[in-house]
């Protein structure tokens, strides 16, 4: 079973029987998927784990995600949006605490125009000039996506959410289609974002047969970026029923995903710390190497609510990241403000 560890780390691509046999595998390999992953990462990156600041700008949707507590069907939540003045104010405190890179990340929200967000990235660049900007803000046509990269925006965050169609559709509504999911993350790769692709474990009907295919897609598309955490129950769901998925199993994929993808940027993500305070360490251990502190103004936090008890990845004050610093301190990892962008080593 090591000698499949091996290959993966020298060679950086397995087969889908290799990659069942890693999601199965004993404890032993597990530790040795881990140690191999981490070590890689340490190469690439040294002990050194990027901050971005994270700003969630607005929990309307007009989607229904069967999974998400901001789909347009929750009458539970109080909507939230912020104005472009907030936003500015978020990045501004998030800059003076020497933050270098931006995450808007939002529900599909109509308000988000593409002149908006495009005056938007011009003015986080007047105050911010050198800090990165990373959008999450879902699904837009590729006139769209290239508007937005034209303006300054430089990476998207988009995770594919399912590889296999069938559990795709298991977890969107009928207007929400796999193909054009997957075709908006190539229009992203195209235009030329750092494109951050992924999935969450244990939503509901996932098998390890569609983990594998999550796997050979990632494999295939090499996002510079991967998300991936557990999928948490959020009560006024349709899924709100089903229990969260394994920290364990997340943890294992995270390590193989580092092995395929040496240079990615891979965060810990909150939705593994709201289920385990130590296992952002533990992503960071099994070669996760990004964090993403929370600069959303305190009054909106719990009202983007996509899963229920969500941890407050620091706050936007210094001493929110100084915790932060000590926590990744316990493991002999610090801080990186910079703004870590994709690095192409010509090796792999
Ligand atoms: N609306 C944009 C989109 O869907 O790409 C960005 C915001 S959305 C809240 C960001 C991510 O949250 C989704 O890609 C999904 O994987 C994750 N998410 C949503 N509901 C979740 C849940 N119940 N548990 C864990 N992650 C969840
Ligand atoms: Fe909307 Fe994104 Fe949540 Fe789906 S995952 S309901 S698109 S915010």
């Amino acid at each position: 079973m090591r000698t499949l560890v091996d290959r993966l780390a020298t060679l950086h691509t397995l087969d889908a029987d290799s990659y069942r046999a890693l999601l199965e595998c004993d404890s032993d390999t597990e530790s040795y998927l881990k140690e191999r992953a981490r070590n890689i990462a340490t190469e690439h990156f040294g002990h050194e784990i990027y901050v971005r600041g994270l700003i969630e700008i607005s929990n309307y949707c007009r989607n229904n995600c069967l999974y998400c507590g901001l789909r347009r069907d929750n009458r539970n939540i109080a909507r939230y949006r912020l104005s472009d003045n907030e936003i500015i104010d978020c990045c501004a405190k998030g800059y003076a605490m020497g933050l270098r890179t931006f995450v808007l990340q939002s529900g599909e929200d109509s308000t988000l125009t593409d002149s908006r967000i495009t005056n938007l990235i011009s003015r986080i660049a007047d105050i911010a000039p050198e800090a990165a900007i990373t959008l999450s803000l879902g699904e837009r046509s590729k006139d769209s996506y290239t508007a937005l990269f034209n303006a300054g925006a430089s990476r998207y965050l988009l995770r594919h959410e399912a590889a296999d169609r069938q559990l795709y559709s298991l977890l969107h509504p009928e207007d929400m289609s796999w193909s054009n999911r997957i075709d908006c993350a190539k229009s992203l790769i195209a235009i030329g974002y750092q494109t951050g692709m992924g999935m969450m474990v244990g939503v509901p009907q996932q098998t390890t047969d569609h983990l594998i295919e999550d796997l050979l897609l990632l494999q295939q598309m090499r996002p510079q970026m991967v998300g991936i955490g557990p999928f948490i129950p959020q009560a006024d769901t349709p899924l709100g029923y089903h229990t969260a998925g394994p920290i364990d199993l997340t943890l294992r994929i995270l390590a193989i995903v580092r092995l395929m993808l040496p240079n990615a940027l891979i965060p810990a993500t909150t939705a593994l710390a709201s289920l385990d305070a130590d296992a952002r360490n533990q992503a960071i251990l099994s070669g996760a190497n990004v964090v993403m502190p929370n600069l959303s103004p305190a009054c909106v936090r719990e009202k983007y609510a996509i899963y229920d008890n969500k941890a407050a990845t620091a706050s936007e004050s210094a001493e929110g990241i100084a915790s932060l610093q000590q926590q990744l301190n316990t493991i002999g990892y610090h801080l990186n403000f910079s703004r870590g962008d994709f690095q192409q080593y010509d090796r792999l």
